[in-house]
């Protein structure tokens, strides 16, 4: 299964690229809705939209799970990055309940969705430890617990916990969960045709057209709908949405352990910054701990290889490792004031959603934008509308910084972004190497590969003018911005950009 970096996750492991249904374009017809985004946001809005009785057509631009669908760890949670005491206190305690709410129903529909379609994904529900290893972490787990209780969750504070980890305090959060993610997706997918809906893979949306009834171009053809939603992990094109939420990349092993007894049977966390998350997971036949952390903003980290290396370094420190299976890294989108962003695209008519800012949490708030989402669409409201809306102002602790480093980033690169690297570190590119360089006047990204061939491209991304930088460890050209990714020969891999990189013809500008 294709997913959007150069490593392998876990679930792309063994699992063939979902074929759909061979149906012809359906180029005349109106649907009323068009679900932009193959991965679980838009799999499971599309499959709930169809059961509500709503025509709809999903796209995805190249194959389903492809996204951070193909690349997350998949733990279900009610607990969340944001703990519910700065929930509480930025968005009040009844919003708090509220947010507790909605992470329980999505928790509940994958687990009625595993039901119904007898989905064999591991769906399994089990407790989540929260591990705090110094006296302030203490404090404020103490916090965090009254406050999760408060609004309305299982948790409380515990004297162990099932994982060979250090911690002064531990508390138990009940009934979270973990799953295959792209078992499940890929059964979402097959349960969304079956239903009657039109899926199409290698369907890039590329422009809209608004009106009452939206166009959109694609290459196979147009197709038309009275609604459409950006389940695109962060919309396309140019929007508010793309300075309050931020692209950061988060690394992941899975590894096989000598002693079985240090397989977690739960989720577990500590509280470090960025923090751990462990968990189990079988997949065919074989137990794999589950692994993740060392998260950074997206273009960022020069050595995405020692990203690797310190969560390797990490896991062997605690635990008996036999081997290193799988590891991969994969982009998300923190929010500014803690919550997701779910609804009416700003800017855009009222027939216009989105779903994006999930943090690391997107498998519960990708789940639960499909019940607010769903709910928007078929009854026009929802009791989750004005707190998780796209268009909020809400001015909370970080917020200024965080927008002026978004925006900063952004001014930085309007007012020229020029490399320092001149043509000399171009000579000096080893194998498996990238660089931009300047050369007479233009900046080249180049990467030069395993085999000795040159990639050459602008590195300008199409979509606000800042310049990319290179992921070594998923060979990509990464936007620190806002987080578009591309191929080494400037294929887009990840929105928001609409189009690729420009291509550099390097024989013309420079003599090798
Ligand atoms: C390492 C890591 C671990 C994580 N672990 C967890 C976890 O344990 N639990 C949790 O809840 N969350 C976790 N997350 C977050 C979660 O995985 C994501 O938030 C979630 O997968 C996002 O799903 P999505 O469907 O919104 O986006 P994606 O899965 O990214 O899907 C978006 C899709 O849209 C397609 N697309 C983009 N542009 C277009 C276009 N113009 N036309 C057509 N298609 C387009 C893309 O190809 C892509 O397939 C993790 C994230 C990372 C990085």
């Amino acid at each position: 299964m294709k997913r959007d970096g150069a490593t392998t996750s876990l679930w792309q492991h063994n699992l063939p690229d979902y074929q759909p249904k061979n149906q012809p374009f359906p180029a005349d017809k109106v649907f009323d809705v068009i679900v932009v985004g193959g991965g679980i946001t838009g799999l499971t809005t599309a499959l709930l939209l169809r059961k509500s009785g709503k025509t709809c057509v999903l796209a995805e631009a190249q194959t389903l799970g492809f996204g951070t669908t193909g690349g997350t760890t998949a733990h279900l949670n009610t607990l969340l990055d944001t703990d519910y005491r700065t929930i509480a206190e930025d968005f009040g305690e009844e919003n708090a309940r509220l947010v507790a709410d909605i992470t329980r129903e999505a928790i509940n529909l994958v687990r009625n969705h595993v039901e119904q379609y007898g989905i064999a994904c591991g769906f399994e529900e089990l407790p989540g430890y929260v591990l705090a290893q110094d006296e302030k972490q203490a404090r404020d787990l103490d916090e965090i617990v009254e406050a999760s209780q408060n609004a309305g969750l299982l948790a409380e504070l515990v004297p162990d916990a099932p994982a060979p980890l250090p911690f002064r305090r531990a508390a138990v959060f009940d009934r979270q969960a973990q799953f295959h993610p792209t078992q499940y997706l890929l059964a979402l997918a097959k349960a969304f045709e079956d239903a009657g809906g039109t899926l199409l893979t290698d369907c890039r949306v590329t422009k809209l057209d608004e009106g009452d009834i939206l166009t959109v171009d694609t290459p196979q053809g147009q197709l038309r709908a009275r609604n459409l939603i950006y389940a695109t992990h962060t919309p396309p094109g140019l929007n508010i949405l793309h300075f309050r939420c931020g692209p950061y990349r988060s690394y992941v092993i899975a590894v096989t352990l000598a002693d079985e007894s240090q397989y977690p049977d739960a989720l577990v966390y500590d509280m470090q910054e960025p923090y751990h998350y462990y968990r189990t997971q079988e997949v065919d036949g074989r137990r794999y701990l589950v692994v993740g952390g060392e998260d950074h903003k997206t273009g960022h980290e020069e050595n995405t290889e020692a990203c690797f290396r310190r969560l390797e370094a990490h896991v062997r420190a605690h635990f008996d490792v036999t081997s290193v299976d799988f590891r991969w890294s994969s982009q998300y989108f923190e929010n500014t004031d803690g919550l997701p962003y779910i609804g009416h695209l700003p800017g855009a008519g009222d027939n216009v959603f989105v779903a994006t800012g999930f943090s690391g949490n997107g498998m519960t708030w990708g789940t639960a934008s499909a019940i607010v989402l769903n709910e928007l669409i078929v009854t026009g409201g929802s009791r989750y509308r004005a707190l998780f809306a796209p268009g909020r102002v809400k001015p909370v602790a970080g917020f200024t910084t965080f927008v002026k480093e978004q925006v900063e980033v952004a001014k930085d690169f309007f007012s020229g972004w020029f490399s320092q690297s001149d043509i000399e570190s171009l000579a000096e590119l080893s194998h498996d190497e990238a660089r931009v360089v300047n050369y007479q006047g233009t900046s080249i990204a180049l990467y030069k590969d395993e085999a000795g061939k040159l990639h050459a491209v602008s590195p300008t991304c199409p979509h606000a003018k800042c310049a990319v930088a290179w992921n070594a460890s998923e060979k990509s050209w990464d936007c620190p911005c806002h987080g578009s990714r591309f191929s080494p020969d400037g294929e887009m891999l990840t929105a928001p950009a609409r189009t690729d990189l420009s291509p550099v013809d390097i024989r013309e500008k420079v003599q090798l």
